[in-house]
């Protein structure tokens, strides 16, 4: 066959042929290997699973099986932690403002400094705004969060004599402070059986059909209704600590997960629970 190419293409033409066939050639070899292939199927079914798992079609949990998960969770770590760092209900409060849109790690590092300095509302206030700004600098939306921060601290020493309120609609009317928020400080701080709905928790109730639901509030609300209340209190802790490290967003360690065999997940890897004394290693 003739070749109908023209023989003289411009340069810029022939230079993004050739790259494309490259990339074209690549791809091939390494499906060859099977590697292609076997990654992008296993992505797209994990896609496909949560988005059944978020229509909310998974089968609802029995109260046994709940139980039964909690039982594990309580068994594997028994008073687990938050993992803000804070010296008292005050400092956890700033931490948990300070942690909206960033992770705990992120927050822990700038947090140490700023507390030496300012570890009650009056000495925050006192360290004043452009002071804090600089300290906070390394966490996302730290200008805003000054200015909360401040604003909250003055609050606090308007109308609660410097102290932190234990009263959810007192702490939500704080700048800066929402439900998530006030919701933890309650549980640390207070020692209510309250549960802070964040992106983990959220992932965590709809992927496993434990608690599904289309906001936080929805989801919170049936794990409130759904966890046995001798978990309640640390359910919280128990559910952020799966979410942050065993059933993470891309890639579920579905090998190392204590709760496998009850988990509704279509997208699973393994369909039995690692044994509790196994579960961190
Ligand atoms: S088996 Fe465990 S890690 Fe895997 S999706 Fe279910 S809860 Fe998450």
């Amino acid at each position: 066959m003739p070749n109908k190419m023209p023989n003289k293409m411009p340069k810029k033409i022939r230079l993004s042929k050739s790259l494309a066939r490259k990339t074209v050639q690549q791809r091939l070899a390494a499906a060859r290997k099977g590697r292609a292939a076997q990654v992008k199927g296993l992505a797209r079914d994990r896609q496909a699973a949560d988005r059944k798992a978020n229509l909310g079609e998974l089968p609802q949990w029995t109260t046994a099986e709940i139980a039964e998960a909690f039982r594990r969770f309580a068994a594997a770590n028994p008073t687990p932690r938050g993992e803000l760092a804070h010296i008292n209900p005050f400092t956890l409060l700033v931490a948990v403002v300070l942690s909206a849109q960033a992770t705990d790690a992120g927050v822990n590092k700038a947090t140490p400094a700023l507390f030496k300095l300012a570890d009650t509302p009056e000495k925050m206030v006192k360290l004043g705004e452009a002071r804090l700004r600089d300290l906070i600098k390394t966490i996302g939306l730290y200008r805003t969060k000054a200015k909360n921060v401040i604003a909250l601290s003055k609050r606090l020493i308007e109308e609660h004599s410097g102290q932190v309120p234990h009263d959810r609609e007192a702490l939500e009317a704080l700048a800066g402070v929402g439900r998530k928020t006030a919701n933890v400080v309650l549980n640390i701080a207070f020692g209510e059986p309250t549960i802070a709905v964040d992106t983990h928790i959220f992932r965590v109730g709809n992927r496993t059909g434990l608690a599904t639901g289309k906001t936080p509030l929805e989801v919170e609300m049936k794990l409130l209704a759904v966890v046995p209340e001798q978990y309640r209190l640390h359910a919280h802790h128990w559910l952020i600590l799966h979410g942050r490290y065993v059933c993470v967003a891309r890639r579920p360690l579905c090998e190392k997960c204590v709760i496998a065999d009850l988990c509704k997940w279509p997208g699973k890897v393994v369909n039995s629970p690692v044994q509790i004394g196994n579960a961190n290693k």
